[in-house]
């Protein structure tokens, strides 16, 4: 008989995009600038796996890195990205099975590009959803949407008012549960943007008195699909998709960070050192899986692991080596050796 194929399920995916140099940064060098981040399919291995290679075009020092699969500069990559890596990870939520996608980089590197998008090139937030509503039509599902931010461990409800701040407890059963946080059902992608859009404008002006808040927390969007089990016997099945635009993973050391800013890159590093913790956990077959180590990974326990998958996504800014090499070198660690 063929050999049991129940490990793979919980695989996670770490994957790169590189973005490219945008008008500003080609019109700020003489010629057209090198990317520091260059990719080539590997000999080696499964043959599914590419090895990324950065070069500093200062010292010509240079890194290698293997990982999952690579996206390059074109204007398309994000659909690519989508229906490659995004789109077999959807059936499963119509069947009680949970996904993450994560977009993890410095700032700048094209996270918030990645999940959103702009109107003429739609990033993986949107194609997501409008794909969800597409296959609810012929499962007849129902779908509801939340939008909550983790800002120094705490979590805020970016569909209330003020971006209220709710509680993360442990029910009885060892689930974690976002206390009375929003889910507004949504039928259209009209009714998607109106309420996604009032949540990021919220996400902007949540901590006034901090600048850019936004960059230095995780915003989590959680499209939860409802499916009547057969027959109309017995409870819905649910599952859901969470789509996470991660914390920038600025490096303390070079970013001279102080106070406030210390503390949150302290807060921000642990978190996403927990996360590639538990992402390698289940990726090694590990039989303890970390997942107390931060809120985030708290959180996200029940979307993590078991018939839960994911999908992380290094992002690249082509003309930062050091930043690039820190974002690629955590996701390496993060994936099977
Ligand atoms: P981050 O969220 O990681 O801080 P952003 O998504 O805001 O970074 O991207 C930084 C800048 O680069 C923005 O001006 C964005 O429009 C641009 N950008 C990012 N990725 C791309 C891409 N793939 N193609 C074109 N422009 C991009
Ligand atoms: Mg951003």
């Amino acid at each position: 008989s063929k050999p049991s194929q129940h490990t793979a399920i919980s695989r996670v995916r770490v994957i790169v995009r590189l973005r490219p140099f945008l008008a500003r940064e080609i019109a700020s060098k003489s010629g057209h600038p090198v990317p520091c981040v260059s990719v080539i399919q590997s000999e080696c291995g499964s043959g599914e796996e590419v090895s990324v290679y950065l070069k500093d075009q200062e010292t010509s020092r240079n890194e290698c890195y293997n990982l999952d699969s690579f996206f390059g500069q074109e204007d398309d990559s994000v659909v690519k990205i989508f229906q490659k890596e995004v789109c077999p990870l959807l059936p499963g939520i119509f069947h009680g099975s949970n996904a993450t996608v994560f977009s993890y980089g410095a700032t700048g590197s094209g996270k918030t590009y990645t999940m959103q998008g702009t109107e003429e090139q739609p990033g993986l937030v949107p194609q997501a959803m409008s794909m969800i509503l597409s296959m609810c039509q012929t499962t007849g599902s129902t779908v509801e949407i939340s939008y909550y931010e983790v800002y120094m461990d705490r979590c805020y409800d970016l569909l209330e008012l003020k971006a209220k701040e709710i509680a993360v407890l442990d029910d009885k059963d060892g689930q974690v549960h976002l206390k009375g946080l929003s889910r507004v059902p949504v039928n259209s992608m009209s009714e998607f943007y109106k309420v996604f859009s009032c949540g990021i404008e919220r996400r902007k002006v949540a901590h006034t008195g901090l600048n850019e808040v936004s960059s230095r927390s995780h915003g989590v969007l959680v499209i939860a699909v409802s499916t009547a089990s057969p027959y109309g016997l017995g409870t819905a099945i649910t599952g859901k998709l969470n789509l996470i635009d991660l914390a920038g993973n600025e490096d303390n050391r070079r970013a001279c960070n102080e106070g406030i800013r210390l503390q949150e890159s302290a807060k921000i590093n642990q978190s996403l050192l927990a996360l590639s913790n538990v992402i390698y956990a289940l990726n090694n077959n590990k039989s303890r899986v970390p997942y107390r180590e931060s809120k985030l990974t708290r959180i996200l326990q029940d979307s993590l692991g078991g018939t839960s998958r994911a999908l992380m996504i290094a992002c690249l800014n082509p003309g930062e080596y050091q930043e690039s090499l820190h974002t690629v070198s955590l996701a390496a660690r993060s994936r099977h050796i």
